[in-house]
């Protein structure tokens, strides 16, 4: 699972529990980045 920080935008991985903060600017906010997966369903 990677993350974003929502203030500088610097993307971190492995976050430790208890422990998220951006390693470049400190800020204690951070979004969860998704796969960008498309799923394709079937219809017929
Ligand atoms: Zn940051």
């Amino acid at each position: 699972m990677s993350y974003r920080c929502a203030k500088c935008g610097k993307e971190i991985e492995n976050i430790e529990d208890g422990m998220v903060r951006c390693q470049s600017c400190g800020h204690r906010i951070l979004y969860k980045k998704r796969d960008p997966i498309a799923k394709t369903i079937k219809v017929d």
